[in-house]
């Protein structure tokens, strides 16, 4: 059999960054499977009038604040919803134009190209299809969840032998690596390839750890299954990266802020061994009491 691992990261791996944790996150699936998920997401993205849109978590789980300005708002169809909202919009680049603040304009027209796709959907029909999207993960029976979620404050870069990013990397490369030799058949042979969001300084930095990998195996394992170096591509382009980024989200939000609505619909394929979650890690303080800390492994992984 023949994985992918689609990976994405959410937060900065910067200490201290701008986010308490820094979340990557791989959603493996069966390559035999990869139409039906690609399909069933499809049916979702068109039930919304998304089809040509990416599914970018972060930006469609935003309040948008035109829409609470226009009267009837929820009563009108996808067309009309969107030209009100454009209308408000072109007023506001042209307001805030006329005050010369030319930082703000950028930021105004970056978030408002960013949420285009979505502003004729209501705050409640985004957030259901992010559900519904989370809810096709969660029922997806052969693919598998892995992640490591970093809590900074925890971390100590003076002690750890990786830097955040590394450490991430080198956890979902093990376990993913553990995945394909726990569930291996008789007389079949399972490979893994790592597909992994376009980034420039990761992408060098990830390649030539993922070669030390290769001849000398992570600090856990051998690689066996796992085959070249990771595939780096556009997340705008392939749509299954923009899967593990709404997990890594999930995730981070859970861990940042107590959303459990997206995560709890994923849950269900964190990669789990006898009943334990072993795929997903919350590296924080030794007696956290998250969800995933309560059922996860041993103390020898902890931090
Ligand atoms: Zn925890």
């Amino acid at each position: 059999m023949v994985y992918f691992c689609y990976i994405d990261e959410s937060g900065t791996p910067q200490i201290p960054g701008n986010t308490s944790h820094y979340v990557l996150c791989g959603v493996s699936i069966p390559v035999k499977f990869w139409k039906r998920c690609d399909k069933q997401i499809a049916v979702i993205k068109a039930k919304y009038g998304l089809s040509e849109a990416e599914i970018h978590t972060g930006w469609i789980k935003r309040s948008y604040l035109e829409q609470s300005k226009i009267d009837g708002f929820e009563e009108m169809t996808y067309q009309e919803r969107r030209s009100a909202v454009i209308t408000l919009r072109k007023a506001e680049i042209f307001r805030v134009k006329k005050t010369g603040n030319a930082k703000s304009l950028k930021q105004l027209k970056k978030n408002y190209s960013n949420t285009d796709p979505y502003i004729h959907l209501t705050f409640n029909e985004r957030m259901q299809f992010l559900r519904d999207v989370a809810d096709a993960i969660g029922s997806w029976s052969y693919a598998r969840l892995f992640a490591e979620c970093i809590d900074k404050v925890y971390f100590d870069p003076a002690k750890a032998v990786h830097a955040v990013d590394e450490q991430s990397f080198e956890q979902i490369v093990t376990r993913f690596e553990y995945f394909m030799s726990n569930v291996k058949r008789k007389n079949e042979k399972n490979y893994g390839l790592l597909i992994h969001d376009n980034n420039i300084t990761e992408s060098t930095k990830l390649t030539s750890l993922m070669k030390t990998f290769h001849r000398k195996g992570t600090f856990w394992t051998k690689i066996r299954h796992i085959i070249e170096t990771p595939l780096f591509v556009d997340s705008e382009l392939t749509e299954m990266i923009q899967l593990a980024d709404l997990c890594a989200l999930a995730l981070r939000r859970y861990l940042e802020n107590g959303e459990s609505d997206l995560l709890d619909r994923i849950k269900p394929r964190f990669d789990s061994r006898h009943g334990r979650i072993v795929g997903v890690r919350h590296f924080s303080k030794q007696d956290c009491t998250c969800a995933l800390c309560k059922t996860e492994s041993t103390a020898q992984d902890k931090g």
